[in-house]
């Protein structure tokens, strides 16, 4: 990879919530980006950095087309479905895109020779957990296909590495939040299931009510804990294992998270402070599949990575949402 102009790197998914937010820092930080997205959930709005190229994974000719348009350095790979509830009802769907999609991503990179690839997983891969705080050592029990399409990629990757020489970085994210600090882009899923833009949006739209899943979980005060992530931090967390896949050979996986819990009550309060609004909500029945606790032990991230998230704090996090959700541009 050249050290002037950074690389040359293909983002799938590029359209989309993460995605977009990181062709963003890798087009400031040198790199030459080509987002490839199928805009299913993506925003064509969002797309402001590098070229475009419309493609679907589950079409390999799109593909093919892509992997002829340029000498690719390294692929990041962001285009997943990820609603738990609808891949419980659509197993077929979740899989064909998330497991099929990325097997045919994975035969071009092959085909081509690009050999560094950075893979969005989630901290979905470990299920219920058995122990307070998180390590990448906890046991895997995926609860729904959701999280099973990501773990299949994870061990597919493992084998692609010792068959293939394939060197890659899993992610796996706890719960991303929050928008790029200037509000040019942020978060925007329809429907939105996301606790964060649901706070902020039962504050802006009119008859948008705010509903708790579940007060009566094992934890201080009965509503579910969990580790908020800035976008930005995984972004850079992403920019990080590239320059680690540049020295480093294997398929590994890292957790991203900030390592300290926020249950729902609390993450309520503090955008009621950021955003000095009383919020009100109801109590409804708990979601199924959802932990009572999801916090991240991320030390080998911080470790390996040299990963130093930067917005540590839930309320800075929910102030970079708030100041998107007042003027989204899509
Ligand atoms: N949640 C909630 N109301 C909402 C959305 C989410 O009470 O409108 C809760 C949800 O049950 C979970 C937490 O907020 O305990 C975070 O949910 P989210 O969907 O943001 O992320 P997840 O942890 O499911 O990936």
């Amino acid at each position: 990879m050249s050290a002037t102009s950074g690389g040359k790197v293909l983002v799938c998914g590029g359209a989309g919530y993460i995605g977009s937010h990181m062709a963003a820092m890798l087009a400031e930080n040198g790199y030459e980006v080509t987002v490839f997205d199928n805009l299913s959930t993506g925003h064509r709005e969002a797309l402001k950095w590098g070229d475009f190229f419309e493609g679907d994974l589950r079409n390999p000719d799109d593909l093919k087309k892509v992997f002829h348009s340029k000498d690719f350095d390294a692929v990041f790979h962001f285009s997943g479905l990820i609603v738990v509830s609808e891949s419980v009802e659509r197993p077929d769907i979740y899989y064909d895109n998330n497991v099929t999609g990325t097997l045919n991503l994975l035969d071009e990179m092959k085909r081509s020779g690009v050999d560094r690839f950075v893979f969005s997983s989630t901290a979905a891969v470990y299920g219920n957990p058995v122990s307070d705080i998180i390590n990448e050592e906890h046991p895997l029990a995926p609860l729904n296909p959701y999280g099973r399409s990501k773990l299949y990629i994870e061990e597919i990757l493992r084998d692609y590495h010792r068959a293939f020489g394939l060197n890659s970085v899993c992610l796996r994210y706890f719960n991303a939040a929050g928008a790029r600090p200037d509000g040019i882009i942020g978060e925007a899923h329809d429907p939105e299931t996301h606790l964060i833009p649901n706070i902020l949006l039962s504050t802006l739209r009119e008859g948008r009510e705010l509903k708790v899943f579940g007060d009566s979980y094992a934890t201080p005060d009965g509503t579910c804990v969990r580790d908020y992530v800035h976008v930005q931090d995984l972004c850079s967390a992403h920019l990080l294992a590239l320059e680690y896949l540049n020295t480093n050979s294997g398929a590994e996986v890292f957790n991203l998270g900030s390592g300290s819990g926020f249950s729902v009550l609390e993450v309520i309060k503090a955008a009621s402070e950021v955003t000095g609004i009383d919020i009100q909500y109801t109590i409804e029945s708990a979601r199924s599949g959802d932990s009572a606790r999801l916090v991240a032990d991320s030390s080998k991230a911080r470790e390996a990575l040299k990963w130093r998230p930067r917005y540590d704090d839930v309320k800075t996090i929910i102030e970079t949402a708030w100041r998107w959700h007042k003027n989204p541009t899509f």
